[in-house]
């Protein structure tokens, strides 16, 4: 996913944060540790879908727009 600009990955991560309630970054990335799913988003521009998905998960199935776009918090955040 190397090709996704840093202020695009910004971006997402912020949206992540907005739509799943987390008060910054550090609270959603430490509860994507925590856990054995990650919050994830839809890369598509304009499809700001979320869901849970696998922490190394790069390319999941968006049921918004269909493609294979959605991608962990950990990995968009070059944790993973
Ligand atoms: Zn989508």
């Amino acid at each position: 996913m190397s090709n996704i600009s840093l202020a695009q990955r910004v971006q997402k991560l912020v949206t992540l944060c907005d739509q799943r309630g987390f008060q910054d970054l550090d609270d959603l990335l430490l509860a994507a540790l925590l856990k054995d799913a990650s919050p994830a988003i839809c890369m598509t521009e304009g499809c700001n879908n979320t869901a849970d998905m696998e922490p190394d998960q790069d390319q999941g199935f968006c049921e918004a727009c269909g493609g294979k776009t959605i991608i962990s918090a950990l990995v968009l955040a070059g944790l993973i």
